[in-house]
């Protein structure tokens, strides 16, 4: 067999197992309400959380530093790639988290990687929450630290862990969503920051969900947990609340400056574009000067949440803008997403490896813009999907 075919009956395995992925093409801007393929849907699968992607203003900071910087920033970081716009973002960002200083990435990806192997190398160990995201277990693995993942918010499994392998090593870097993107709970911060403290380890969180969202000034969940004097480093997104795309890391000046010298994911690549962050910066602004917008977020997430539940759905432990619908095989969760498609909402199903085995689902993530009448009609579907799938036979029949 050539590789092609070898690729392609891979694929097709995916395919008849209801694994394969292919993403939908839209007609417009991200939003709460997007167009594919000619028809209206309401969204409610992206991370624009506060709606800031297509806001006009964060659009006009943009265009305005097209027109003075233009698109490319030429080069990487440490070469001429480091314009105004990403040294005013690094200024408002440590500004904003309230930290020494901040560094930015090209993505939310790389910035785990710069933070992870900044921290721990050969000779250390890292401990992570199993279900944290991709980039920190793929930094960890390349990081030459030794790797552990503990289950999900057990802290009790991550004390074991570092009662039996701590001292055998250097430095040790216990790292976490803080805010997860599947289930939309939170990491036990309190718990962790005292256990870090007992084993003189650092904790190194990940607010890619939780920045501009969670905690009265929206920065994060360690805001709102009272926890931020204890983290020793935060990663975060410019993606997802703030409306643009690109990673940063905020710190210690001493970790930041060695991310700029030292972090591969930093170096060896171009910078990102000057305009995508002077939208970031412009997005900072919005959050700081409106929390009328994460307000309203957690205020209708917290409805939909609780008249989900009332429906019957499993939604995990979630406390915020991310409520999942735990639907259970990949084949069940695509039929409730087409089942959605089919009455206005686009919400694409989440199937293993994203999530573990028969745990398939639909995450639905609430953002500022979202109506309240649409939420109410989408609970109404859902429910019906969840009478239907608990009577199949009926279903089938299309007697309900
Ligand atoms: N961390 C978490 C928790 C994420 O969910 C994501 C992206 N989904 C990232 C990091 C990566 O961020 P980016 O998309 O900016 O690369």
């Amino acid at each position: 067999m050539d590789i092609w075919q070898e690729m392609q009956q891979a694929l097709d395995e995916l395919a008849a197992a209801d694994l394969l992925r292919q993403p939908a093409v839209l007609d417009c801007a991200a939003g709460a309400r997007v167009t594919i393929g000619g028809c209206q849907f309401v969204c409610l699968c992206s991370n624009d959380y506060l709606s800031l992607a297509n806001d006009p203003e964060v659009k006009a900071a943009a265009v305005g530093a097209i027109e003075k910087w233009g698109v490319g920033s030429g080069a990487s970081r440490l070469l001429s790639g480091t314009m105004q716009p990403h040294a005013e973002l690094e200024r408002k960002l440590a500004e904003f988290k309230g930290t020494e200083a901040a560094i930015v990435t090209s993505t939310g990806w790389m910035a785990n990687h710069a933070a992870v192997h900044a921290l721990v190398g050969p000779g250390d160990v890292i401990l992570i929450d199993k279900l944290s995201h991709a980039s920190i277990l793929d930094a960890a693995r390349s990081s030459g630290a030794q790797m552990r993942t503990y289950a999900h918010r057990e802290t009790k499994r991550l004390t074991k862990l570092l009662e039996t392998r701590r001292k055998a090593h250097r430095r040790c870097l216990i790292v976490t969503d803080s805010l997860f993107s599947m289930d939309g709970d939170l990491a036990p911060l309190g718990e962790l920051t005292e256990i870090k403290e007992r084993f003189d380890a650092m904790l190194l969180i990940d607010e890619a969900h939780a920045t501009g969202v969670l905690g009265r000034c929206g920065r994060g969940a360690a805001e709102l947990l009272g926890v931020e004097e204890e983290i020793d480093a935060t990663v975060g997104t410019l993606s997802k609340a703030i409306g643009a795309l690109g990673g940063f890391v905020v710190g210690p000046a001493v970790l930041i400056e060695t991310i700029r010298n030292r972090s591969r994911a930093f170096v060896y690549t171009t910078a990102p574009p000057p305009a995508i962050c002077a939208a970031g910066t412009k997005a900072l602004e919005i959050i700081q000067s409106q929390p009328q917008r994460r307000q309203r977020v957690l205020k209708l997430a917290g409805e939909l949440r609780q008249q989900l539940q009332t429906a019957g759905f499993d939604t995990r432990d979630s406390q915020s803008q991310i409520v999942p619908a735990v639907i259970g095989s990949p084949g069940q969760a695509l039929e409730a997403s087409r089942r959605l498609l089919e009455s206005g909402f686009f919400v694409p199903a989440i199937r293993p490896p994203t999530v573990p085995r028969g745990t398939s689902r639909l995450r639905l993530s609430v953002c500022a813009k979202h109506d309240p009448a649409d939420l109410q009609r989408l609970v109404q579907t859902l429910g019906q999907i969840h009478r239907d799938m608990e009577t199949p036979h009926k279903a089938a029949q299309g007697t309900v």
